[in-house]
């Protein structure tokens, strides 16, 4: 299996792809070609455990590695890291209506299903490409994937990570979660600024020729574990992988029969892990992109019109406030049949006038697969009052994005085939938004507070990562300047 980028043709292993990130020439990797699952891999698939079936997706992909090495990787980040046997349980909790929940893991949010796993992909990687050197991770976070980051790395071998936040853009609880992370090899440093200063720091430190020699000289490398490296792609293969033999499995998918996949979408990259699982054979119907106020994918998937010029939104989904979907290029160069010159001429369109338009053909591929729908908070916060009335279930603001969206879906096309929700947080993480959905009064001040007042009312326990915060140390208590962040970088590496 061989690796190429999206904007020019090259010809790479799974290992540099995850070490490098992004191609030299700014594209993304993507594979050559798509592994196929038989049928009759997957029927014995419908036996094995999480586990095994993240070994089987994995070494179909990353050819370059050893099939102990996958093991090792797999066993280290689903072993006692997630509150259940399987990290991805689903749940169904209306007829041929299937939640997919992906936050039981560290830090109660989807980015732990794959943020447990990269770093030992990564060390893997950088073994083989880059053998001795410590890997030094840099991540400017508005608040979940720093924590989700940290978490992963911490403790692994061969190394290091630093975050930055804005001190003023993250939410108390947010923020507790990352100055409360143990580990030699991580630091937290919140920064006087927003968090574009946060990004553009990071970035130009990326950029730094004597950062890069000074780190060289150490036997240190930068490296990325944003949501697009591919090494952060492929564990979310997995779970669609997963919910297809459990659907199979418990009887609720006939032999045969196909479901529809719904997910609360921001930078394309959970819902792109959908369409790789289809690639390799699963049978998904429709693949439904539900979107907050920040509807840029929605108009782009009816239209063929992608426009970020438009206002940003601040939502009660955050982790979707996005009007660049970085992942969404992959998509591009697949829907235009694996051309790299066309999606290099998107990009700079997007990049120039922050908007393009897709050719008619590549739009009814699109449209053949996608469907794209919306939902500003007020719509969230009933669809959450709804579901608990209705099923007693509990879900996040971005999960009830999805299911407000696939509402709409069933009402326009009475499509009735099965649907698995991708469930991508614990309730408890937004329990401010959540809390006025299931019962009225005022809501109590205090973080934990709330999420007692949560618990009470709706007989569901407190996640055991957020109530423990209580109990843990402020570690990390730095606060830098812009300008000094690279001096905070060589202090902490020493
Ligand atoms: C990151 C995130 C999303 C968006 O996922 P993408 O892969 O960026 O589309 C949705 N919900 C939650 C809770 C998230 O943290």
């Amino acid at each position: 299996m061989k690796y190429t980028s999206t904007r020019s043709f090259q010809d790479i292993e799974s290992a540099q792809a995850i070490t490098q990130g992004i191609a030299g020439d700014g594209g993304l990797f993507v594979p050559r070609e798509f592994p196929r699952l038989s049928g009759g891999r997957l029927e014995q698939m419908q036996a094995m455990n999480y586990k095994d079936r993240a070994v089987e997706v994995l070494s179909m992909y990353l050819t370059d590695f050893s099939e102990a090495e996958l093991r090792r990787c797999v066993e280290g980040a689903y072993t006692g890291t997630f509150d259940g046997e399987n990290p991805a349980p689903l749940k169904e909790v209306a007829p041929g209506m299937h939640f997919l929940e992906l936050w039981h893991g560290p830090t109660c949010a989807f980015k732990d299903m794959a943020l447990q796993l990269l770093p030992r992909l990564l060390t893997v990687s950088a073994s083989k490409t880059a053998p001795g050197r410590t890997m030094v991770i840099l991540v400017a976070t508005s608040g979940d994937t720093g924590k989700a980051a940290l978490d992963g790395f911490a403790g692994v071998e061969g190394t290091r990570i630093i975050v930055f936040y804005p001190r003023n853009g993250v939410s108390p609880m947010q923020e507790l979660q990352m100055t409360t992370q143990k580990g030699d090899n991580v630091a937290v440093c919140a920064i006087r600024g927003n968090f574009d200063d946060a990004q553009n720091g990071v970035k130009e430190i990326f950029a730094d020729d004597s950062m890069k020699a000074w780190l060289d000289s150490a036997g240190m490398e930068f490296s990325s574990a944003n949501s697009i490296n591919f090494g952060r792609l492929v564990p979310q293969i997995v779970y669609y992988v997963s919910a297809f033999c459990d659907l199979r499995k418990s009887g609720k998918l006939a032999e045969g029969g196909c479901f529809n996949v719904v997910v609360p979408t921001g930078n394309f990259g959970n819902i792109l892990a959908a369409e790789y699982a289809r690639r390799m054979g699963i049978p998904i119907g429709r693949l439904i992109c539900a979107s907050n106020r920040n509807n840029v994918l929605t108009d782009f998937i009816r239209t063929g019109v992608y426009d970020r010029n438009r206002p940003f939104h601040t939502t009660s989904s955050p982790s979707m406030d996005i009007l660049i979907s970085s992942n969404l290029e992959r998509m591009l160069y697949h829907v235009y049949g694996n051309d790299p010159e066309a999606v290099r001429g998107l990009m700079k369109e997007l990049k120039e006038k922050g908007r393009y338009e897709i050719s008619p053909e590549a739009r009814h591929r699109l449209q053949s697969e996608f469907f794209g729908g919306f939902c500003d908070d007020r719509a969230t916060e009933e669809t959450i009052g709804a579901l608990f009335r209705e099923h007693h279930y509990l879900c996040d603001t971005h999960t009830a994005v999805a299911v407000n969206v696939y509402r709409q879906y069933t009402e326009q096309t009475g499509d009735r085939t099965p649907c698995v929700i991708a469930s991508t947080a614990s309730p408890y993480k937004f329990a401010a938004s959540v809390l006025p959905a299931v019962c009225g009064g005022p809501l109590p001040e205090d973080g934990f507070a709330m999420l007692e007042k949560l618990s009470e009312v709706t007989g569901t326990a407190v996640p055991a990562p957020l109530a423990n915060l209580k109990n843990c140390r402020v570690l990390h208590n730095a606060c830098v300047s812009r300008e000094e962040m690279g001096d905070f970088i060589r202090g902490f590496l020493g």
